[in-house]
């Protein structure tokens, strides 16, 4: 008899709680476009007090928050500046040229997928040259899609050179919380350190849509009017609010077992041979390189598959393993098992 599955793909192949779908069941809600979405209102000033923000906004989806925020805060034919390994870049289908019209001005990390003020200090413009373009925002990501931690003084840094030169700062917190319990501190405590900051409800968090968008009052008063240009003006979304809030309240300090599995993970498989982990392992993702002649790419991953080991096929050789909720201790040191039999 086939076992159950385990998929790593993503943490956002999670799946709403019993609690997430109760609140959604008797939840209050009414037209959020007219402001009377009883329980988006919650949820928004609930995440704007969780970040020591003035106000907060409930977006559809990562992309959404990120690019609302880019077209919020610069101007057509502006510069963004933003790492080149950044979600923003690789991974929303090329949404600032289209939404904020904006130069994405992507810089090459000189390791990993991080950007440091000394890399950002040379790139911002200074004066008003009408050559040149105007640098109008720098994008951060906290934690990173590659599961790495800017560590907070870095952070601070790159705000204070950013302030000094009049320009906002927007962190992608897609996954803010894993960032949060991982480094110890308050989402706010990361939040201090920038203007506008967006994180998810459905990945880590379990939540089925959703994400928060947070910076000033004035910031998001102009964010909602870019949200309703890009029709993410929802009504009644107020069903979603209700499960983004039992994820926030439940399933944020649970975060860290994710963490430990992915250590253990990662420990497992380390001892497979042919096996390398490449990153150190700070949240729910383990990347790793598989040495061997025997199968391609693409027989490996199917024989992954057939024994009930989902993962995304690689990415310029880089695997990848993320843990989540809907997997245990038990299933991290079967999935260990099964990539050590798909490589036999
Ligand atoms: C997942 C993710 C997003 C947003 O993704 P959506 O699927 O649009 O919600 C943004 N940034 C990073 C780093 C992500 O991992």
């Amino acid at each position: 008899m086939a076992e159950q599955r385990i998929d790593l793909r993503s943490d956002t192949v999670t799946l709403p709680t019993q609690a997430m779908r109760d609140a959604m069941y008797s939840c209050e809600v009414g037209d959020d476009v007219i402001g009377e979405d009883p329980t988006i209102n919650r949820l928004e000033q609930e995440s704007a007090r969780r970040l020591g923000k003035e106000a907060a906004l409930f977006v559809p989806s990562g992309t959404f928050g990120n690019q609302c925020a880019i077209a919020t805060h610069v101007g057509s034919a502006d510069e963004v500046i933003v790492s080149e390994a950044a979600h923003i870049i690789q991974h929303e289908a090329g949404a600032g040229a289209l939404l904020a019209r904006a130069q994405m001005r992507t810089i090459p990390p000189r390791s990993g997928s991080m950007l440091t003020a000394g890399d950002i200090e040379p790139r911002i413009r200074i004066g008003d040259d009408y050559h040149c373009p105007k640098t109008s925002l720098i994008c951060l990501e906290q934690a990173t899609a590659y599961g790495e931690l800017y560590p907070i003084e870095e952070m601070r840094r790159i705000h204070q050179l950013a302030a000094s030169h009049g320009i906002p700062v927007h962190v992608d917190g897609a996954r803010l919380f894993n960032a949060s319990v991982a480094l110890g501190v308050e989402a706010a405590a990361i939040a201090a350190h920038c203007d506008s900051i967006c994180f998810c409800l459905s990945k880590g968090l379990c939540a089925p849509v959703g994400s928060v968008l947070v910076g000033t009052g004035r910031f998001i008063a102009r964010a909602r009017r870019v949200r309703k240009l890009m029709g993410g003006g929802m009504r009644q979304a107020g069903f979603l609010a209700a499960a983004g809030l039992v994820a926030l309240d439940n399933m944020v300090e649970r975060l860290a077992e994710d963490h430990e599995n992915a250590r253990a993970l990662a420990a497992e498989i380390a001892r497979i041979p042919g096996v390398t982990v490449t990153n150190d392992i700070q949240i729910s993702m383990v990347f790793f390189r598989i040495d061997q002649d025997r199968y391609s790419e693409a027989q490996l991953h199917a024989r992954m598959k057939e024994r009930g080991l989902l993962t995304y096929p690689p990415e310029n050789g880089q695997w990848r393993f993320v843990t989540h909720h809907g997997v245990t201790r038990q299933d991290v040191l079967r999935a260990a098992q099964l990539l050590a039999d798909s490589l036999r």
